[in-house]
Order: structure tokens, then C-alpha cells, then sequence
């Protein structure tokens, strides 16, 4: 259905030279490609048309994790990169194709707030050769791919720009725990002296988040965290929320335009303000989001990111689609060790997987490669404690809206794949439903979605006390 096909795409040279590229391309305009451009063909002539690629459409997705820069265009676009220590700047030539509107639209799309691109230029550099220079608020890992044509999009070339110093979600997490104590707004638990207590040591997390506090207590004066409490009554429980999809994965659209995206974010965001707010037994909760932003989290970066803070719980947040508009209520879904619990689950988990294809990841990244095959591992234990979780949560959601199905369904979710933390994925409603749509986008649902979520998750640890930190990241 997309412009170009998967035949194009096969026909694609991987690893062959420039030239041998263009000639090849220009030698494959098939009947279609004319139908297509029409227009163009009367316009341009022939000789122009197969000369190269035309860029369709130019993106920029800023975030402090990485910045992206997608040229989508509907050939495949072959490009050599330059990275420039001083000032840091990312040179680009690429080849067989010409500056166009839709090219120049960059520099104006870069925002002044972005964390890592300061600016974008590009220029007819020579015939049938564009340069783009990307310049930089800081030293970057650049990593460049191309995307076969998948979804709506056709041939994409990407610029990942990730910054040498990578942001540190711990140090993120702690950032904002101080601030959220400094702004009072939480009753401080009873202070005990002893920092040589018997119960030094059980959560590592803890003690990490106090030296943290006392190391950057510099100019800034940034507030000492009152010590630890008794082991038993002060320990920070941290759920992770997982907005689905970002960036260049919208994930599901709604009838009437509405993001999955879009709403997902708004109700983790939420979530997260009663998650901070909250107490269990004495214990304070805090919120973790893998993503607070429109930008595209690859599946396994999500788990990776919720291991590394110790996340205590894992939700994923979501909103369903269907081809019909009938379709309707809310989902819990867990991991599955074998197969799925009906089919409607298995076609569901096999959907958000697609997400790395549609949001786009380097696949050839050897980190993602070594990250991947260390969440499979066991995860017996987890899929017991997420089991109930889900169910706390489902019977929760059923007093607030409907149910698609009254219990929690499993199978092969990537992103629920965190061997040690209990994981859920909610489909919070289905978008593909008229009424369902409004309600997604209704402030007074939303708040009420987000209580029942609360609720679930306190109903969780009253009934699964959270145990003492022990786990090794
Ligand atoms: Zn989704």
C-alpha cells in the first residue's frame, strides 16, 4: 500500500558504490513510479525524474536522551558523514538528489531548545549533491541508518544524535525526588541517626540517592536528604511509567486524528503527579517515566532504562485499535512464557512489537544487539507478581470504564520483558472506537482512568509488600 514497495526495497544494493547505486536506480523507473508522478513526468521531463530521489518530507524529534533527523524520502538516499570536533558539527553529502522545498523546511524545524542541535544548514553542494551540516551544542555519537519502507513512511535516512555524555535517568530521578522534597509538599519520615544501622546496605538505592545529595551539595546548596528511616518505613518505591510509542511511531490514530501517542503521555504525566503524591505503608512512591517527550524509546531501551533506576513496578501505557470501530474497553496484558492466552493477545503483542520497526532502530547497533539478548531470561516469578498486579488493575479500571475482558491476558510483549520487575502493558481504551476517542481525550476520563491506575497499584503493594531492595542492576 505504501508508495514504494517491498520490491523496490529488495532491489536496493547494500553494501555497492554510489554510482552503481544511482545507475541502478535510475535504470528501475517502472510503469508505477510514472503513474505516480505524473505531474512530475510532464513537468521535469524524464531525464531529471530518473536522476535521483526526491525527499517527501523532513522531520526533527529533539529529546535529552538523543535527537533525531529523519529525511524520508521515495528512493534510497546514500549519504556520507563527517563528524567535526570544533565547533562540534555533523557534515553530510548526499547523493543524487537536489535541494528541494521540503529539504530547506529543516533548518526552520530545528528548535531553539533543543538539548543537542544548535542549528541545521543545507546547500546544493554539487550537481546531484546536497550537504547538510548539523551543527551541535555538544559532543555526539551519531548513529546513521536507513529504514525500508514500513507504515506510512517510505525510505527513511536517519540521523540519531546521541550525546557522548549520556544523561543518566538515576541521576534524573534523584534530581527530581530533591526537588520534590524541597517543594515540601510531602511529609518527611521520622528521622533515625544511625547511617551504620543493621540496615545499611539493604536498599542500595537509597543510599545512592543520599550520597548523590550530599555530593552535589556545592554551590548550588542542594538540599541533604533527611537519613534513611528504619529500613522497614523509608524506602523509595519506583514505578515506572511507559508511555507507549513517540517520535516517529504515532502508534494507533483515531477516527477523529487523535494520537496514541499523544493521550498515553498525557495520562502517564497523570499518573506520575498521583504517584509522587502517594504513600504506602510508609513508603514513599515515585514515578519514573521512560519517556517524557515526543521521541521514539526503542522497546528494549524502555526495560533497560526501568532496571536501571530498580523500578519496582513497570506499566506500560496504551490505547488500542482495530479495524472495525466496534471494538471496545480496556485491556491488562502480561508476559507469557510459551504461547499467548487467546489469540486476540498474540495479534495484540505482535502490533506493539512492530513499534522498533515503525519508530525506527538502528538494528545493526551492537549495544541493542547485546541489550536485547539479556532480557531473555527467566521470568517465572515475574509473570506471578505481574499477573496480580494486572489484576488489581483491571478490577479497578472496570469501576471506571468498560472491560474488554474481565481477566489479564498474556503473551510475547518485548517491553514487558524485565526479568525482575513486575510488568503490565494497559490498553487503556480502544482509540479506534468513536466513543472511546472522546473519552481519551476528555480531561474528566483521563483523571478518572488515572485514579482507577492509582488505586490498582496501591491495591498491588497492600497486598504485596515491597521487599527490601536487593536486586543488583
Ligand atoms: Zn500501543
Amino acid at each position: 500500500m505504501s508508495a514504494a514497495g517491498p520490491s523496490q526495497g529488495a532491489k536496493a544494493p547494500r553494501g555497492g558504490s554510489a554510482a552503481h547505486e544511482v545507475a541502478s536506480v535510475g535504470a528501475h523507473i517502472t510503469r508505477r513510479d510514472l503513474l505516480q508522478t505524473g505531474t512530475l513526468v510532464l513537468l521535469l521531463g524524464r531525464a531529471q525524474l530518473a536522476s535521483g530521489a526526491s525527499i517527501v518530507a523532513v522531520r526533527v524529534w529533539p529529546a535529552e536522551d538523543y535527537s533525531r533527523v529523519t529525511l524520508e524520502s521515495d528512493r534510497e538516499l546514500k549519504a556520507k558523514q563527517t563528524l567535526i570536533g570544533t565547533p562540534p558539527r555533523l557534515a553530510v553529502d548526499i547523493e543524487g538528489i537536489d535541494l528541494n522545498p521540503e529539504l530547506k523546511e529543516l533548518v526552520a524545524k530545528v528548535r531553539p531548545d533543543d538539548p543537542n542541535i544548535a542549528g541545521i544548514r543545507v546547500g546544493q553542494y554539487a550537481p546531484k549533491v546536497v550537504r547538510m551540516v548539523i551543527d551541535l551544542k555538544q559532543a555526539i555519537k551519531p548513529q546513521v541508518f536507513t529504514l525500508h519502507p514500513v507504515a506510512a513512511y517510505q525510505y527513511r535516512l536517519v540521523f540519531d544524535l546521541y550525546p557522548v555524555q549520556a544523561p543518566d535517568p538515576l541521576a534524573a530521578l534523584i534530581a527530581e525526588r530533591l526537588r520534590l522534597k524541597e517543594g515540601g509538599n510531602e511529609t518527611a519520615p521520622p528521622p533515625a541517626p544511625a547511617a551504620t544501622g543493621p540496615k545499611a546496605g539493604a536498599d542500595p538505592l537509597g543510599d545512592l540517592i543520599a550520597q548523590h545529595a550530599q555530593k552535589g551539595s556545592g554551590p548550588g546548596a542542594a538540599p541533604v536528604l533527611p537519613p534513611r528511616g528504619t529500613g522497614q518505613t523509608d524506602r523509595l518505591i519506583i514505578i515506572a511509567l511507559d508511555p507507549g510509542h513517540g517520535g516517529e511511531d504515532p502508534g494507533a490514530t483515531g477516527p477523529r486524528g487523535t494520537r496514541e501517542k499523544d493521550v498515553v503521555l498525557r495520562l502517564a504525566h497523570r499518573l506520575r503527579d498521583r504517584i509522587n503524591a502517594t504513600r504506602v505503608n510508609g513508603h514513599t512512591l515515585h514515578a519514573f517515566l521512560t519517556r517524557d517527550g515526543d521521541y521514539f524509546v526503542p522497546l528494549h531501551v524502555r526495560v533497560q532504562k526501568a532496571r536501571h533506576v530498580q523500578a519496582d513496578l513497570f506499566v506500560s501505557i496504551h490505547a488500542d485499535a482495530f479495524f472495525t470501530p466496534r471494538p471496545q474497553g480496556a485491556s491488562v496484558f502480561a508476559l507469557s512464557h510459551g504461547g499467548a492466552s487467546s489469540s486476540a493477545a498474540r495479534w495484540m503483542a505482535a502490533k506493539e512489537n512492530k513499534a522498533d520497526l515503525i519508530g525506527g532502530v538502528n538494528v545493526k547497533s551492537k549495544d541493542q544487539q547485546v541489550a536485547r539478548a539479556l532480557l531473555d531470561m527467566s521470568t517465572s516469578a515475574q509473570i506471578k507478581d505481574s499477573l496480580k498486579l494486572g489484576g488489581t488493575l483491571l478490577q479497578e479500571i472496570g469501576r471506571v470504564g468498560k472491560l474488554h475482558r474481565g481477566r489479564v491476558e498474556q503473551a510475547g510483549f518485548a517491553v514487558l520483558k524485565a526479568p525482575d520487575i513486575p510488568s503490565v502493558l494497559v490498553e487503556a481504551a480502544f482509540i479506534s472506537n468513536p466513543d472511546e476517542e472522546a473519552k481519551l481525550n476528555s480531561e474528566a476520563y483521563q483523571e478518572q482512568l488515572a485514579d482507577a491506575l492509582m488505586r490498582g497499584i496501591e491495591g498491588y503493594f497492600a497486598k504485596n509488600p515491597p521487599l527490601a531492595r536487593s536486586r543488583v542492576v
